[in-house]
C-alpha cells in the first residue's frame, strides 16, 4: 500500500510558532491568565552557585499561570 499521507511535508512537524520558554515556563510570554513570578529554583536571582539557572535560564523570572479570579 502507498502512504495516504495529505501533508507535502518531507518530515518536518508542523510545529506551531512558539515564542521561546524557559523550562520553567509554563505558558508563553503573553499568554491571558499568565504572568511573570520569581523563579523557585534560583528565588529570582537568575544564577544558582554562579551558573545561570536552568529552570528561568537567567531571567530570574519564570511565566506561570496565576490562579485565581
Ligand atoms: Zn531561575
Amino acid at each position: 500500500m502507498t502512504h495516504d499521507d495529505p501533508s507535502p511535508a518531507t518530515g518536518a512537524p508542523a510545529a506551531p510558532a512558539s515564542p521561546p520558554m524557559a523550562p520553567g515556563d509554563e505558558a508563553p510570554a503573553g499568554t491571558p491568565g499568565t504572568g511573570e513570578a520569581p523563579c523557585r529554583d534560583c528565588g529570582g536571582t537568575g544564577r544558582i552557585d554562579g551558573r545561570t539557572c536552568a529552570t528561568c535560564q537567567g531571567t530570574g523570572t519564570v511565566n506561570v499561570g496565576i490562579g485565581g479570579a
